[in-house]
This record gives C-alpha cells, structure tokens and sequence, in this order.
C-alpha cells in the first residue's frame, strides 16, 4: 500500500516519466526533420548521377528524370518538412471540465519498404520521405531490375544516413522473400498484385498494418464531343511517357464509335509531334525494363489490327509507340496489365453497355475521361477507382496535396503529403481526468432513477 506521501512521489516521477517520454518523441520529430534534409542533400547533390542510372535502366530522358521523379520526390520532401511540424504534433482535444486529453502522432519503429523498377527514384525515395518524416527507421529494398538506380541509392543512402535509421539492401525476389520473414513494424508495398498478395498475407501474420500500392488496367473514356488535338496529345503524352511502364497509364481507351476514325488520326499526328517519325532515334522516348517484358509485350502486339507503330528491336528494347484496333476482350491484351508502349482502342454506342462493361472490369488505380456529356462524366466518376481524371492524365500522381493508391485490386492505404503522415503513423491518445469529483452515478450498485439521469446527461458521459 503507498501512503499519502509515497503517493505524490509517484505522482511526480509519473510526471516526470511522462515529460521524458514527450522530449524523446519530440525528439523523434527532429530526427525526421533532419533525415529529410539530408534525404534532400542525397537527392540534390548527386542529380546527374541519377540522370545518368535512370537513362541506363529505363532509356529516360533528363527531363523526364526531372519531371517524373526528382522533382516530384523534393516537392514531397517540400512539404513534409514545412507541414511535419503542424502534422505530428500533439493537438488538444476539449473533452468536458475536469477531463484533458490530447491526440498525437506516433512512428511506427521499423518500416519496410518494397519498390519496383519501372520509377525506380521515386517509387522508392518518396515512400522514404514520408516514413521518416513520420519518425521511422526504414529498411529499403529497391528493384532489382532498375540495378543501376537501386545501386546508385545504395551506394549513397550509405553515405549519407547512419544504417540504423535507412538501410539499403539491393536483391532479387528471394532477398526480399527472406526479408519479408524478419519482424516489421509496417509494410510499405508498390508492385504487383502477385507479390502484393504475399506481403498482405505476411503482415496479417504479424499483426501489422500494411499500404499496398499495386497496378491493373486504367481505362481511358472519350467521348465524341471530345475528340480533339488535346485530347489525342494528352492520352498520347500519358500513354507512351516512360514507353508506357506507367501505373496509372491510360491502359486502354474506350471511345465513341462515331469518333474513333478522327481519335485514331489526331493520335497518329500527336505521335509524330512528340516523337518524330521515327521515335527510336526520339531521345525523349524510353526502352523496355528488360528482355522478358520484352518478350511479354511482342506477344501482345499480334492481338489485333495495328494501327499505328508496331515495330521492335529486341537489341534495343525499343517497341515503338503502337495503336491497336478492337482487340479480342480475351486477348492478353485486354485480360493483362499492359505496362508497356501499347495501346488498344475500343469503340462503344450506347452509354448503358459501356458503364456495364466497366463496372465489371477489377478496380484500377484510376478511371481517365474525355468527356462533355456531364450525365456520362458523372457516371464514370462514380466506379470504383483509386482516382477520377478529367482531361488530364497521369499528373494528378505529382499533386503532393492529393493522396495516392488504389481499392481493391489496384491495392489499399494512401500516401503522397499529409496522407504520407497519416499513414506511417499511428494515433495515440492521452486521457487524464481530475481527482476532484468523482461522479457517483457511473458505478454500481445502479438505480433506476441512474438511467433517466444518464438519458437526460448522455453527453456529459463518462
Ligand atoms: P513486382 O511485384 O514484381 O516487384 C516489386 C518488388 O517486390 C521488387 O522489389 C521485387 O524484388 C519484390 N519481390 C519480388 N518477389 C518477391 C517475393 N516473393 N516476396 C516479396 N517481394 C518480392 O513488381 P514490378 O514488376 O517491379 O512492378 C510492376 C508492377 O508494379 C505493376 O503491376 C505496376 O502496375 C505496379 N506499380 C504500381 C504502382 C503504384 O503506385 N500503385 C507504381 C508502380 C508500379
């Protein structure tokens, strides 16, 4: 039994405890800080040398370097650091006289995180950010397939960050098989829906939570009113920027039949004003990953009537920008994710047989539409997608103010800015009440007359 005065020494070193544990996690905030500064440093000082591995792996120009992976990651960073503060930190909530409460971010300790070749900077460096941004220690395991990438971040996470708090390990499946077996305290996943499944299972196992980012088919709407040269250049732009190794590329286009003549020969023109004549000699326009997406997308070039592109060259990995005509819906074309410089244009007529053809389809990162007829517009941004576009592709990924994933088997969880926060982190709350009054009616023996009370005070409980 503690007396009287024992009792205000525990009460003080409660106190004192509580106060220590505060420091330490505000602490916590500043480590975050600093790990993006130094993440920023990593990024900006070694620029070049990432152009360089990312035309290596991809074929990727410098400006698209730029636009689709660096500048995207330091705008995140950017954020983080102006917003982190705000975000993180405690915030009182009023509860009732006598009550004091407060609500605040916490890291989750260990996060691993899993990340694919085909934005292999970004995809990788962006989740980082926000992991420790978050507070978190992170453990990092890039593509093996972008090697030039995932090395160059080896090499310099190691440089630049103490290995307790960012660890790089470079491999192929079986090292990340091995590594999903150690104890993690979150999962961060982008890839396929394949291996996304493996690691859903695992941090149910050990009772963690997860994000999965994953990929599957964005379909492309256009309606008649809206065939026009931005409408061709925009899905044009968004199909074949990175060869089509996009996630939120439009997969397929959907168009209205009276207008698929006219969609065909403006994108036919955009192709040559964005790529020339020639796209392999393009220096703007990408390669293939590798030889078995190579392979995997040659085969899907025989499932229709090419309209235009078509060519290959297996020495180069270079698979010009092609559109397909009507493809068979049971070719792998239209069952897989194409993920790659192809694009299959289907024509449709009746509004009520497109929407029932859609909403049968597993749901996809994002739902695109170039449209006027609002009653169509509307239809469509009700699927079941991650995101809606309207006459944009692809961009609405780079908005650090809008989050980002999927539903479904396009994946759960969100990231990108304050979703960033809110997903590597988890909410504790605090809750202290006064010894002053200790309100009889709450225990028992009950009464009858307690219930009216209760009904009449219902707010004002516990
Ligand atoms: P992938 O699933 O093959 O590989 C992703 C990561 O998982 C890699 O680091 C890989 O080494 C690792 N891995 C491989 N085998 C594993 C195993 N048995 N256990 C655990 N990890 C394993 O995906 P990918 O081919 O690199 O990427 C393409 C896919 O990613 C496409 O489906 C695409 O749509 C999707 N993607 C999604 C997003 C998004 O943000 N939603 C972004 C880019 C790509």
């Amino acid at each position: 039994m503690i007396s009287n005065d024992n009792g205000a020494l525990q009460a003080e070193r409660d106190k004192w405890r509580s106060i220590q544990a505060r420091q330490k996690e505000q602490a916590s905030t500043t480590a975050g800080r600093q790990a993006l500064i130094r993440l920023k440093q990593l990024i900006t000082e070694n620029e070049s040398a990432f152009f360089s591995a990312l035309r290596s792996d991809l074929g990727k120009s410098s400006v698209e370097t730029y636009a689709s992976e660096i500048a995207v990651t330091l705008n995140e960073i950017d954020y983080l650091l102006r917003h982190m503060g705000k975000l993180m930190g405690d915030r009182r909530i009023f509860l009732r006289p006598g009550l004091k409460a407060y609500v605040g971010r916490r890291p989750y300790g260990s996060v691993l995180i899993m990340s694919p070749w085909n934005y292999p900077f970004q995809l990788a460096l962006l989740p980082l950010a926000g992991a420790l941004a978050a507070g978190n220690n992170c453990f990092l395991k890039p593509s093996e397939l972008s090697s030039a990438t995932s090395r160059l971040i080896a090499q310099l996470v190691g440089k630049y960050f103490d290995s307790e708090q960012v660890c790089v390990v470079e491999g192929d499946g079986q090292t990340a098989a091995e590594l999903l077996k150690l104890d993690w305290d979150f999962i961060f996943f982008t890839g396929s829906e394949r291996i996304g499944s493996i690691i859903a299972k695992r941090a149910a196992e050990l009772g963690i939570p997860s994000i999965l980012e994953l990929g599957g088919k964005c379909p492309c709407i256009v309606d008649a009113a809206s065939v026009n040269e931005i409408t061709a250049r925009r899905i044009v732009w968004g199909k074949f920027f990175n060869a089509g190794q996009t996630c939120v590329a439009p997969d397929y286009v959907l168009v209205e039949k009276s207008a698929a003549g006219k969609l065909i020969e403006e994108m036919k023109a955009q192709v040559v004003s964005l790529y020339g004549e020639n796209p392999s000699q393009a220096a703007d326009y990408g390669r293939i990953i590798g030889n078995n997406h190579f392979s995997r997308l040659k085969q899907m070039l025989n499932s229709g009537t090419i309209a235009i592109g078509g060519k290959t060259d297996q020495n180069t990995l270079y698979i010009e920008p092609t559109i397909i005509l009507n493809p068979e819906e049971n070719s792998i074309l239209m069952q897989e994710e194409i993920f790659g410089p192809i694009l299959p244009v289907i024509t449709w007529e009746d509004k009520g047989h497109l929407l029932s053809y859609l909403v049968k389809k597993p749901s996809p990162l994002t739902v695109y539409a170039f449209c006027r007829d609002q009653e169509l517009i509307h239809s469509l941004s009700s699927l079941r997608s991650g995101a809606f576009c309207l006459n944009a592709v692809l961009e609405h990924v780079a908005q650090v103010k809008l989050p980002f994933g999927g539903v479904g088997s396009s994946g759960y969880g969100r990231y990108h800015g304050r979703a960033s926060i809110e997903s590597f982190s988890w909410q504790k709350t605090y809750y202290s009440k006064s010894q002053k009054n200790d309100i009889r009616l709450m225990y028992p023996p009950y009464q009858e007359k307690h219930l009216s009370l209760m009904r009449r005070f219902r707010k004002w409980l516990p």
